[in-house]
């Protein structure tokens, strides 16, 4: 068994650290007090994911990504991921499903995506459809050659800003016909009601929508009528190895944070490092980065050797679970040895504390990705999980 990083890969690393310290890194401390981050410096790091060749990593060249792959995405995420609240967004990744799309769709959409000159959001959960996304009640009934939209949306990040967003509805209100549309900024109907505040600053929102009587040609549809989860499945299995990889990333940036205070910290005449307390907690963080790492380049791997879609959707799912919950305690260790230096927000590893939280939460909670693993169990056994050909 060869888990060994290529050369390509580790060039694919060293430019993803170089751009995260380079442009990410030095704005963290101004994005956290301001709330966002001056024109210029945003115009800065778009040309720097250009220039790093980190734009669209997760989609094909011919339609201007950089085609990488999944090891090679996950060590992206894992290196831009450390960068503190939400950075790591500004190295865009379009949604996967938009490959999807008919070729005028991906000509106005996913190329221009690729290319950084349009963002996409990607708004499914409601109010009561959070973890059971299968209860989305937007609404989308045809009327002519348009679709009319009613419903209500929240949590949809970027939403308020961004150029299209990608709208989960059920057509005629039919649980059985999830349906994806591309609606474009401005569209009348699609009202921000409320952007609340949330413990990241990363300078977009996460707003709570009304959609009014909104009017969206038919060719705006995604797919086809009912294939919206099926389309969002490829969407999952990507986000889940990313917010595996960006927790994994955070672990080992608090870590070392953390080993290097406790060598600097003296106390009762000596380094803190020398108290078995603080030198086992440095321990578990580092079996736990390693088990977690272990666990997603395994699984990336067996992904780009061709793993099955439903394999892959249930490893990603047990990666997710295993590297946000692992990443949330390292975290917590490393501010435990800052003591209270470890709550100053100008410490990366508080900020670090806000962002690996929301890891455990967002593209299912740790909760679901339980329900998921465990019926897979069920219905397959478990030496998907435990098995080792
Ligand atoms: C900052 C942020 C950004 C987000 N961005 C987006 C976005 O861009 N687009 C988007 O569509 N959504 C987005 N989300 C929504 C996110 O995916 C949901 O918050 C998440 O799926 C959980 O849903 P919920 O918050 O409604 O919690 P709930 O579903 O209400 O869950 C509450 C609790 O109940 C538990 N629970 C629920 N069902 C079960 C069950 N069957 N078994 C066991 N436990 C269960 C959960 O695990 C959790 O502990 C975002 C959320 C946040 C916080």
């Amino acid at each position: 068994m060869d888990m060994a990083l290529t050369a390509d890969d580790r060039d694919v690393r060293e430019r993803a650290r170089a751009f995260a310290r380079g442009f990410l890194h030095p704005h963290e401390e101004e994005l956290d007090e301001n709330n966002g981050l001056p024109d210029a410096t945003e115009a800065a790091i778009r040309q720097g994911v250009l220039d790093h060749g980190l734009n669209a990593i997760n989609h094909a060249r011919e339609v201007g990504g950089q085609q990488m792959t999944v090891v090679q995405q996950c060590l992206v995420n894992e290196e831009v991921g450390n960068a503190t609240n939400a950075l790591w967004s500004r190295v865009w990744q379009p949604p996967i499903c938009l490959r999807d799309g008919t070729p005028e769709q991906i000509e106005t959409y996913l190329a221009p995506a690729c290319r950084g000159e349009i963002s996409v959001s990607f708004c499914t959960s409601e109010p009561a459809a959070g973890s059971d996304a299968g209860g989305v009640k937007t609404s989308a009934r045809l009327d002519g050659n348009r679709y009319v939209i009613d419903g209500e949306k929240c949590f949809a990040s970027s939403a308020e800003y961004a150029d299209v967003n990608l709208l989960t509805t059920v057509v005629d209100g039919d649980p059985a016909k999830p349906t994806l549309f591309l609606v474009d900024k401005g569209t009348e109907g699609f009202n921000v009601r409320r952007l609340p505040r949330f413990a990241q600053r990363s300078g977009h929102g996460h707003p709570e929508l009304d959609i009014v009587d909104m009017r969206v040609p038919a060719t705006q549809m995604l797919g086809e009528i009912g294939q919206g989860f099926e389309l969002t499945k490829d969407w999952f299995v990507e986000a889940r190895l990313g917010i595996a990889a960006r927790s994994i990333g955070m672990a080992v940036r608090a870590s070392e944070l953390a080993l290097g205070w406790s060598r600097e910290r003296e106390q009762f005449g000596r380094a803190i490092i020398g108290f078995q307390a603080v030198e086992f907690m440095l321990a578990e963080m580092a079996a736990d980065i390693m088990a977690g790492k272990s666990m997603l380049y395994r699984t990336a791997q067996e992904i780009d050797s061709g793993l099955d879609r439903k394999t892959a959707h249930a490893k990603a799912s047990a990666a997710k679970y295993f590297c946000s919950e692992a990443g949330f305690r390292v975290v917590d260790k490393a501010v435990q040895i800052f003591g209270g230096r470890g709550v100053m927000c100008e410490n990366p590893v508080e900020r670090l504390t806000r962002d690996v939280r929301l890891e455990r939460i967002w593209e299912g909670t740790s909760e679901i990705q339980k329900v998921v693993i465990g019926g897979q169990i069920k219905k397959r056994g478990l030496d998907m999980y435990t098995g080792w050909d």
